[in-house]
This record gives C-alpha cells, sequence and structure tokens, in this order.
C-alpha cells in the first residue's frame, strides 16, 4: 500500500483527513507536508500495520488523544490514558478564571480536585509558579499519570489520593478549583464518550452527586475570602449556583465557555 493508499483507506472506514494525516505522520515520523509531497511512496511493513490497527480503533470511536497517547491543554502537552477524561478546551474558562484569582507573585494555597490528567492543576502551576498547587484523585492510575505528567513538564505539584477533600483534613486554601464528573446517569451523549473513564463523567441521576458533596465539604478548606469555582454542565449553573448560595457563598457568578455556553460556576467564602 502507498503512503496515498493509506489516507484513501481512512476516508473509506470514514475515518476524519486530519486524524488520519496525524497517525500516519506518528507511525512514518514525518511531517504532513512530507505526506503530500509522497503519496506515491509504499508504505513499510511496520508502520502500516501500526496505522491500520489505529484506524480501526479510530473508526470505532477511540478519540485519537488515546491513540497518540497525548493532548494539548492550555499550551501544555500532556499525556492521556484511558485512566484519565481528555482535556477539553472548555475547561480552558475554569483556568482563566483561576488564574485572575491567584496572585502573579505570592504563596497561595490551591488544590484541584479530581485532577485527571493534571490539566487544570498543571496549567496553573505553569502560569503561577510561586503557587503551592495540590492535585487530589480518587483514581490511582489517574494521579500517576497527573505527577508524570508534572515530572515530564518540571512543574511542581503536590498529588494526594483521595475522594474530593477527604484527604485534605484541617488544610485550607485560598482557591478550590475542579472539573468533577457532572453529567446525569443515561445522558444520551454517554455511548460517545464510552472510551473515557465513567467515573470522571457521570454523577447521579441529575449529574450533580459529586457538585454537591464539593459544595458541602469546601467552606471547611476555604480560607476566609476564599473562592470556590467548578466546571459543569451547559444547563446546570441555576442549580450549581443556588447549591453555592445555601453554602453561604458570596459573589456567586457564572462564566462562558468558548461555544458561549455557561460553563463554570463560582463564588466566596465570606472575608
Ligand atoms: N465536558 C465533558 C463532556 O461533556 C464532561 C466532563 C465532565 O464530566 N467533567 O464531554
Amino acid at each position: 500500500m502507498t503512503v496515498g493508499g493509506a489516507l484513501a483507506h481512512a476516508h473509506t472506514l470514514g475515518v476524519d483527513r486530519l486524524d488520519a494525516h496525524l497517525l500516519l505522520c506518528t507511525v512514518l515520523g514525518c511531517t504532513r507536508t512530507w505526506l503530500l509531497s509522497h503519496d506515491q511512496d509504499a508504505m513499510p511493513e511496520g508502520p502500516l500495520a501500526r496505522y491500520l490497527s489505529w484506524l480501526s480503533r479510530r473508526a470505532d470511536g477511540e478519540p485519537l488523544a488515546y491513540l497518540l497517547g497525548d493532548k494539548e491543554f492550555f499550551g501544555l502537552t500532556l499525556k492521556v490514558t484511558p485512566d484519565t477524561l481528555i482535556p477539553r478546551p472548555d475547561t480552558e474558562t475554569l483556568v482563566e478564571w483561576a488564574l485572575s484569582l491567584i496572585p502573579e507573585a505570592g504563596p497561595a494555597r490551591v488544590v484541584d480536585l479530581g485532577t485527571g490528567s493534571g490539566a487544570i492543576a498543571l496549567a496553573l502551576a505553569h502560569a503561577r509558579p510561586q503557587a503551592n498547587i495540590t492535585a487530589v484523585d480518587a483514581s490511582a492510575g489517574a494521579l500517576a499519570v497527573a505527577l508524570d505528567n508534572a515530572r515530564q513538564l518540571g512543574l511542581r505539584v503536590r498529588g494526594l489520593q483521595g475522594s474530593w477533600l477527604t484527604p485534605l483534613a484541617g488544610e485550607r486554601f485560598d482557591l478550590i478549583v475542579s472539573n468533577p464528573p457532572y453529567i446525569a446517569e443515561g445522558d444520551p451523549h454517554l455511548p460517545a464518550l464510552r472510551h473515557e473513564p465513567i467515573t470522571a463523567l457521570t454523577s447521579g441521576p441529575d449529574g450533580l452527586d459529586d457538585i454537591r458533596l464539593i459544595v458541602a465539604q469546601a467552606p471547611a478548606h476555604l480560607a476566609p475570602g476564599g473562592w470556590l469555582l467548578l466546571e459543569h454542565g451547559y444547563n446546570q449553573a441555576p442549580e450549581v449556583g443556588a447549591l453555592l448560595r445555601q453554602q453561604g457563598f458570596e459573589e456567586v457568578s457564572t462564566r462562558f465557555d468558548l461555544g458561549g455556553q455557561p460553563r463554570c460556576t463560582g463564588g466566596r467564602r465570606p472575608a
């Protein structure tokens, strides 16, 4: 099979052209420009076998990031595995909001709950080297990926295994951030996400079980005047705002993602 034939084969399987280019470049160790000028070259056997196996997995809906093993988030290249949710551009809204609350100089105490690949914690650590960042995840597999990413990127993050704030008894923070699971069990979008860890996606019948836990646990772990910022589903802002107000949070507001959806809601513990 030629390079051009390999790309044509992706098309017949319904695999997106850009995805096919990226998979082919990875197995051949070449650039996309090279591909286009070498479409008559024969595919070497090893790379061809690897490419064909990836194509059939991609055609079956496996995300490109799991095949390639990494994903770009907030300018950082992060390793991702099936133990971790794939970072979404939507989550950059949460990172931008968090950065607006962390001083550029000074030792702010920040915790990222349900860190997964470490995306939020590492984006914050990269932009605010003086902050003390803790990353928590209930999954040992995910936490190992997050700490591996920290090492690869040379970023300093403390990792703790456990559920939400439970591994942080007696500790207080200036900022708590989380992109927890928030999809309702039985949501019609779930089949399309079947390759990602279900525990990182769903949270009870209305998707809010984990957000309720975090909002309830947070006041005891916030310094006076500290903030809690939560990512949530496009239709959950009113409920998340109400939960925060019920727990005594002030200055409750919502921010929108690049697609224009209300994506994060946060509030402040009274000073
Ligand atoms: N935003 C993700 C999605 O709907 C879900 C992430 C999450 O549950 N935290 O694809």
